[in-house]
C-alpha cells in the first residue's frame, strides 16, 4: 500500500493548536511555558522522525497516538531533580557516593523555616548589629572540645589548604613522610601543601618517624608542624610514629604550632561501644595540638563541612585570612552543624539522633531482630526468588576507620528466573533505587544502613514491578 508522506505529515499539530488543549494548558500553569515549549520541540521532533520511517497508516496512527501524554512525561523528566532519595543497602554507613553522612530527619525539619524565611545568620539579634557567622556554633565547639576557638569551612581538605595558607605561607611545614596521605579525590597532602604556598619539610620514612626527624628539620623558616591522622589506611609491624604529646614540648620550645589533621574527627569515645578506638578530637586539643581540624561529615555525622579549633591567636588568622571567604559555609551548615553539635551536649542523644553514629553503634544482635522483620516484611509476598536471613559484615567507609568491620545480619536474595547482576541493576531503576552489593551470587540488603520505615516501601517497590520476571 502506497502512502501520501506529506497527507501524513499534515496531522502533526500544530504548536499553537497543541497549547490550547486543556491538559496542555494546565501544564503551562504548572511547569512554565519554557519546559512545556521545550518538551512539544522534542516530541514533535521525535514524531517527525518516526513518520519519517513509517510505512502504512497503521503505523503512522501509532506514532501519532497519545501525543499528548508524551508531552507530558517529556515535561515531567525534564523538571524533575536528578538528584534523588536512594536506599543504601550496602551496609557502608559514610558511603562517598551515596552523599557520606546523612542528615537527621528533625535536623533537616528544623532547618526548614530558618533556611526558607530569613536567619540571624550574621546577624546578632541582642547588639541589633553585625555578627558572625560561626557564632552558632563556636562556643559550642569550644565546650564540647576543650579548645579556646572554633570556626568552620567548606570541608576539611579546605580547612587544611586554609590552616596551612594562614600560618605557614611562604614559610616551611614540616611533616612525616608516614603521614603523605591521600584521600579519595584527589586530596594529597603535598599537592595541598603546595596550594598553599608553604614549602613542605617531609621527615622520617614511610614506616617510621623520630622526634629527632622533627627536631632536626625545625628552622627559622619553620612555621607549622602538620600531623595528619592516617584515617583511611593503616602502617602496621615495623612502624613508629610521633605523638603530638611528644611533640608539643618541641613545638613549645620553638614557638612552632602544631596542627592536627584528623580527617574524621569524633567526638565521643568509639571504644566504648565495641568498636576500635579512634582519637577523639577532645584528646587532640588535650594533648596540647594548637590547631586541630576535621570533617563534618565523616564520623561526627553532620552537614559537609571542615572543623577547625584551636588556639584563638591562630584561630583569628585564619578568620581573617582572604580565602576563608571564598571557603566559607553557609547557612545550610551553619544551621545544620548546630543542629548536629548541640546532640553531642548528651553522649545518650548523640547515639540516638544522629544517624550515623546510630548506625554504627547498632549491636549485631539489634541488627540481628532488623534483618529478621525485613525478612518477615519480604515473605509476605510471593517473590520468585530464595529469600533468607544472612550474617555479614559491614563497613564504616568514608576513609574512616578502613579496618573496622561491623558484625550484622542482612537478608539475601537469589531470583530463581534472572541472574543476580539483572536483579541488582533492577533494584538500581526502582521508583526509590535500592543500592546493594552482591557477595557469592547473592544479592545482599544490609539493613543496618535502611531505615525500617523503608521495609515496607522495599517490598510494596518489588511487588509492583517485574523485578523478578524473565
Ligand atoms: C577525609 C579527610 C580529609 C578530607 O576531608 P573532606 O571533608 O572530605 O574534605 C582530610 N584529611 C584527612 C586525614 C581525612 O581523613
Amino acid at each position: 500500500m502506497s502512502m501520501d508522506k506529506n497527507q501524513i505529515f499534515r496531522k502533526i499539530p500544530k504548536v499553537d493548536v497543541l497549547l490550547e488543549k486543556e491538559k496542555i494548558a494546565e501544564m503551562v500553569n504548572h511547569y512554565g511555558r519554557e519546559n512545556v515549549m521545550a518538551g512539544i520541540t522534542e516530541e514533535l521532533g521525535r514524531l517527525r522522525e518516526a513518520l519519517g520511517k513509517v510505512q502504512d497508516e497503521v503505523a503512522a496512527g501509532k506514532a501519532l497516538a497519545d501525543l499528548e501524554d508524551k508531552i507530558a512525561k517529556n515535561v515531567e523528566k525534564r523538571t524533575k531533580p536528578r538528584m534523588e532519595l536512594v536506599i543504601n543497602a550496602t551496609g557502608t554507613v559514610l558511603h562517598t557516593n551515596l552523599g557520606r553522612a546523612p542528615i537527621a530527619y528533625n535536623h533537616v525539619m528544623e532547618l526548614v523555616q530558618k533556611i526558607s524565611g530569613y536567619s540571624n545568620l550574621e546577624y546578632d539579634i541582642t547588639a541589633g548589629k553585625r555578627g558572625e557567622r560561626y557564632a552558632h556554633f563556636e562556643k559550642l565547639l569550644c565546650e564540647l572540645t576543650g579548645a579556646e576557638a572554633a570556626m568552620a569551612v567548606n570541608n576539611n581538605a579546605s580547612s587544611v589548604l586554609l590552616i596551612l595558607n594562614s600560618l605557614a605561607k611562604d614559610k616551611e611545614a614540616i611533616v612525616s613522610r608516614g603521614e603523605l596521605i591521600e584521600i579519595g579525590g584527589k586530596f594529597r597532602i603535598p599537592d595541598v601543601m603546595e596550594a598553599s604556598g608553604a614549602t613542605m619539610v617531609s621527615v622520617g620514612t614511610t614506616n617510621k618517624t623520630h622526634l629527632e626527624d622533627y627536631e632536626e628539620a625545625i628552622t627559622e623558616e619553620t612555621a607549622a608542624i602538620l600531623k595528619v591522622h592516617t584515617s583511611n589506611y593503616r602502617i602496621v609491624g615495623f612502624t613508629e610514629s610521633v605523638t603530638i604529646d611528644e611533640l608539643t614540648p618541641l613545638a613549645k620550645a620553638h614557638d612552632v604550632p602544631v596542627v592536627e589533621d584528623l580527617g574524621s574527627g569524633v567526638l565521643i569515645d568509639l571504644s566504648k561501644y565495641g568498636l576500635s578506638y579512634e582519637p577523639t578530637v577532645q584528646d587532640s586539643v588535650r594533648s596540647g595540638a594548637d590547631v586541630v581540624c576535621f570533617s563534618g561529615d565523616k564520623l561526627l555525622g553532620g552537614p559537609q563541612a571542615g572543623i577547625i579549633v584551636g588556639k584563638k591567636k591562630y584561630i583569628d588568622r585564619m578568620k581573617k585570612n582572604q580565602l576563608t571567604r571564598a571557603l566559607r559555609i553557609d547557612k545550610f551548615t551553619a544551621a545544620a552543624l548546630e543542629l548536629t553539635l548541640l546532640e553531642y551536649l548528651s553522649e545518650e542523644k548523640a547515639i540516638q539522633n544522629i544517624p550515623t553514629l546510630r548506625m554504627i553503634t547498632k549491636s549485631a544482635e539489634t541488627v540481628k531482630k532488623e534483618a529478621q522483620k525485613l525478612l518477615r516484611v519480604l515473605k509476605k509476598y510471593d517473590f520468585n526468588a530464595e529469600i533468607e536471613l544472612v550474617s555479614l559484615e559491614s563497613q564504616i567507609g568514608g576513609g574512616s576507620l578502613p579496618l573496622e568491620r561491623l558484625p550484622g545480619y542482612g537478608v539475601a536474595i537469589v531470583p530463581r528466573e534472572i541472574s543476580v547482576a539483572t536483579f541488582e541493576e533492577r533494584l538500581r531503576k526502582l521508583p526509590v533505587p535500592i543500592i546493594a552489593r552482591v557477595a557469592d551470587n547473592k544479592l545482599l540488603l544490609d539493613v543496618r544502613t535502611i531505615e525500617p520505615s523503608q521495609y515496607s516501601v522495599i517490598g510494596e517497590m518489588l511487588e509492583s514491578t517485574e523485578a523478578f520476571g524473565k
